[in-house]
């Protein structure tokens, strides 16, 4: 439609760019590289760096005359060798890719039907770029030395390709070269492969075609980007742009292969649910507490018993002992950390409130908080807090973000798990709770705090935080509330951090190796609140971390905390049990469970690669 206003011009433009339409194009773009390599005429498998074959292409199939279903899966060693492959080969091939290096060269494959066929492959080792693996395969004509009745020729079949028709008698002509792919190490994580890690972060695993598929996409994008025009590179660019921010990198759950610790946490934080059973509702508090007049609470800051202002004077420091707090607080920490950290941030500057009514509204929420939950009650929606106010301090992230970001990320930590039931997502879709209903089983819990909260705020003009200002402004505020409290929903852990790691850390990481002087770093921040999809990005990644942080904290705290969310856990277990619901999270049974390993996978599947990922590794 023709319109001369220029700003609605911008605002068609932006939406084009950043809307729906955009979603449509990754997906196409996505699928049309996909069917691009299901067609490819050269034959294509991909191992992960242990020799697991991940993926081949109905080329491959023909060529080798297996069915995909025989080789996915299988490691490369369980597949028959011809004798011609001397082992002093596979080693000479083993050390050249370990290096980094490709291998070219002739290979002796046998095939399903028993005869030896020989090839010229090219062996890809995929490095990983910031933690990601990339691939590269480009095929070489072959004239196969040794004429055999029964080789094949996949270049001059790939028509028969669909009725899977045997191919026979064309060994005169050209052999298609099949490309090997090999996932290799992580040169940033030595340690640990890139290819495990990869599929931590994309959820790969051998039954799960789409995540891997999307991820050798990538791969093969990136590769090819080396050896095309510049023209087409760019293109490409933007393509893989497209791809690495994506929806699509939530894993897959069900995996068979990881200890039951890691799958049950997956299982139990990353679902909606698993059925419903009718008739086993789950009983949700509906005494929304609206008072909050029976509390004892400071009348001021200044107005504090001493021994809470005495440790609320350490209140800045990483190691802040969030559980003294609680204990002198008589289990209400998050009034008296709320009024200090609020007031060192010019929250009731910013809001033009009193402290009376910041004071109120704290009130309010602390006291919509459970404390009979062992993990979920204000104490850690203080921690939260705590984590938020630290993270915000640090220069890094106090130069990307403005004021009303500052702002909404305290009050987003204050009221992140309000009202919570002590119970998982999961637990409430299977018990077929009234939230759930009301929620549709999406973001159950996450949706509830930020509603109640909004609701217990516009209750009451007393502790209506968000009375004085304007419309725009509380727009914008609430918009940045919502989006982080539903940002700590755990079903888009991996979405959340790759999106960060792919729009922040990698071009941070490129501006800091690239010809810019020590001054870049505020170039970079300044470039970053120039960006607000990015601001939203280090946000939710902020509250993120900031909600999981309890294993980052001094090892006595975190130990305590550890013991609280796994009572909590217990205590799910027990009702399931005693509700003949389906039980999310077995491993968390109190009569058999390992703390300490629990804790060891919930680390190792989703704490470690955040806080790298947050600090910038
Ligand atoms: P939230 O419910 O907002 O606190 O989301 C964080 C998720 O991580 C919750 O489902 C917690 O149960 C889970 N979580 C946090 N800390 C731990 C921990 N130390 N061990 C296992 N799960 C945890
Ligand atoms: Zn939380």
């Amino acid at each position: 439609m023709e319109n001369s206003s220029i700003t609605a011009c911008y605002n068609e433009l932006i939406q084009i760019e950043h809307g729906e339409v955009r979603s449509q194009f990754k997906l196409r773009a996505c699928n049309a590289v996909f069917t691009a390599l299901e067609h490819c005429q050269e034959a294509i498998e991909i191992t992960s760096e242990d020799h697991i074959i991940q993926y081949v292409n109905p080329a491959f199939e023909q060529m080798m005359g297996y069915h995909k279903e025989e080789l996915i899966g299988k490691e490369l060693t369980e597949l028959p060798k011809s004798d011609k492959n001397r082992a002093d080969l596979s080693d000479t091939i083993n050390a050249c890719i370990k290096k980094g290096k490709e291998w070219q060269g002739v290979y002796y494959a046998r095939r399903k039907s028993g005869d030896s066929i020989q090839q010229h492959v090219k062996i890809t080792p995929v490095i990983g770029q910031g933690g990601f693996c990339f691939a590269f395969t480009e095929s070489h004509s072959f004239k196969c030395k040794n004429r055999r009745k029964d080789s094949i020729d996949v270049k001059s079949t790939t028509s028969q390709s669909s009725d899977g028709k045997k191919i026979e008698n064309s060994w005169d002509s050209k052999c298609t070269d099949p490309a090997v792919l090999f996932y290799g190490k992580d040169p940033l994580n030595d340690n640990r492969s890139s290819y495990h890690k990869a599929r931590k972060i994309f959820g790969i695993h051998s039954s799960l075609p789409t995540s891997l598929i999307f991820f050798q996409v990538i791969n093969i994008i990136n590769a090819a980007q080396e050896n095309s025009p510049i023209t087409v590179a760019e293109a490409l660019d933007r393509v893989l742009e497209i791809l690495r921010t994506t929806e699509l990198y939530s894993p897959q759950l069900g995996t068979k292969d990881e200890d039951p610790h890691t799958s049950d946490l997956v299982g139990g934080l990353m679902t909606d649910g698993l059925r419903r059973l009718s008739g086993n509702e789950y009983v949700f508090s509906k005494n929304l507490n609206l008072s909050h007049s029976h509390l004892s609470v400071p009348n001021t800051i200044n107005d504090v018993p001493p021994c809470v202002a005495q440790l609320l004077d350490n209140e800045e420091s990483w190691d802040f002992n969030i559980f003294e707090l609680e204990a002198v607080t008589n289990k209400r920490p998050l009034v008296y950390l709320g009024l200090k950290v609020f007031g060192r941030f010019g929250v009731p500057e910013f809001l033009n409130c009193s402290e009376a009514t910041l004071r109120a509204w704290l009130q309010v929420i602390e006291a919509n908080y459970h404390s009979s939950n062992a993990y979920h009650n204000s104490t850690h929606a203080a921690d939260v807090l705590h984590a938020t106010a630290f993270f915000l301090g640090k220069e890094r992230v106090k130069g990307s973000l403005d004021h009303l970001d500052e702002v909404a990320a305290l009050i987003a930590a204050t009221i992140h798990d309000v009202d919570h039931p002590g119970r998982t997502n999961s637990f409430l879709c299977n018990a077929g709770s009234e939230l759930a209903v009301l929620y549709n089983d999406t973001a159950v819990l996450e949706s509830h705090h930020t509603a109640l909260a909004f609701q217990l705020t516009a209750k009451d003009s007393k502790c209506n935080i968000f009375k004085n200002i304007d419309r725009n402004h509380y727009r914008t505020l609430r918009q940045a509330i919502i989006d982080m409290v539903l940002a700590t929903e755990m079903t888009k852990h991996f979405e959340h951090v790759n999106k960060f790691v792919n729009s922040i850390n990698k071009p941070m990481a490129s501006e800091e190796t690239g010809s810019h002087s020590e001054g870049s770093d505020c170039e970079c921040t300044a470039n970053m609140k120039n960006f607000p999809d990015n601001q939203t990005l280090i946000k939710r990644m902020m509250i993120k971390c900031a909600d999981v942080a309890n294993p980052c904290r001094p090892l006595e705290l975190c130990i305590e905390w550890a013991g609280r969310i796994s009572e909590e856990y217990f205590a799910q277990t027990d009702e399931e049990k005693r509700q003949g619901l389906p039980v999310v999270m077995p491993v968390f049974d109190r009569n058999t469970c390992s703390i300490p390993k629990s804790q060891i996978s919930f680390i190792d599947y989703f704490i470690t690669d955040m806080f790298d990922a947050w600090d910038g590794k």
